[in-house]
């Protein structure tokens, strides 16, 4: 029996990889933009590779605001990189 992997594509380089590989980004019923590390947070969600570079270029092409429809502020991108880096 094989099992099937969930497949996601990076919003930032539109590589399709394995759900596990990506980081999960979700605007949650608050409207916050949050990383979503566990994976199971509630809201709609865009993943991104774990991949500095990857992070970087959500920012430098307001990605999340075409992903989320919605205007996204410097501050959450700013935000992000660093959860991202730090965490
Ligand atoms: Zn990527």
């Amino acid at each position: 029996m094989t099992k099937k992997i969930p497949m996601r594509t990076c919003i930032a380089c539109r590589t399709e990889k394995p759900k596990y590989e990506l980081m999960r980004v979700v605007k949650n019923p608050e409207g916050e933009i949050v990383l979503d590390f566990s994976g199971k947070l509630n809201g709609r969600g865009a993943y991104v590779c774990k991949d500095a570079a990857c992070v970087k270029k959500l920012g430098q092409k307001k990605l999340l605001n075409k992903a989320f429809s919605a205007p996204v502020g410097d501050e959450v991108y700013r935000r992000i990189e660093e959860e991202f880096l730090g965490g």
